[in-house]
């Protein structure tokens, strides 16, 4: 694989041309934020946290790192004023669905986030999708899936399958960004509608 040359935050990386701007940052030791992100899935660019600044041909546009790939000569900053306000009205908006989330709380704190800016919706399901892509690409099961779309979106799992698949698993829970007691509400739930 062909190697490139980036700048990130004003540090010159090398990296190879099949990495994301996020690989690349991570590897070069340069923290990016991230909530829907793992290194054994696919990237999804659902939680937009990873936004960064990526100026190519005298362009700059706020691109997810989690999906950009990298470029020769591709010039990121992963820290600025605009990228602070982002950042802090994306986790607003999460804390709305999970204000108890740990790992939201711990952004809060790092970026200045209001939990109370916008009306409470304690869905706890903030549609990072780990569990649903974790099942479908590592386990290869697909007991749990997204189902109704726009603001009815939801993670359910498909009972047929749960039932003989999740109870002995349970591997997805853990990485439930919002609480993995969570997670085993929604099991329980999805045999009792
Ligand atoms: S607990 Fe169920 S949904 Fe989660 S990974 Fe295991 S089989 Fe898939």
């Amino acid at each position: 694989m062909s190697q490139v040359s980036l700048s990130i935050d004003g540090k010159e990386v090398a990296a190879s041309e099949d990495m994301t701007i996020l690989d690349a940052a991570r590897r070069a030791g340069i923290p990016i934020p991230t909530v829907c992100h793992h290194e054994k899935l696919e990237p999804f660019g659902g939680c937009r946290l990873c936004t960064v600044e990526a100026e190519a041909g005298g362009r700059t546009s706020l691109v997810a790192a989690c999906t950009h790939p990298v470029q020769q000569g591709l010039v990121v900053k992963t820290k600025s004023n605009q990228l602070d306000r982002i950042r802090k009205m994306l986790t607003e908006e999460l804390l709305a669905h999970a204000p108890e989330s740990d790992v939201l709380q711990q952004l809060a704190r790092e970026y200045r986030a209001d939990k109370d800016r916008f009306p409470r919706e304690a869905s706890f399901c903030i549609l990072c999708g780990l569990c649903v892509r974790y099942c479908d690409e590592i386990k290869k099961k697909n007991a749990i899936g997204f189902v109704d779309r726009g603001p009815h979106r939801e993670i359910s799992f498909i009972p047929e399958i749960a039932a003989k698949e999740c109870w002995t698993c349970k591997e997805c829970f853990p990485l439930c960004p919002t609480s993995a007691l969570q997670a085993a509400y929604v099991l329980m739930r999805s045999f009792t509608l």
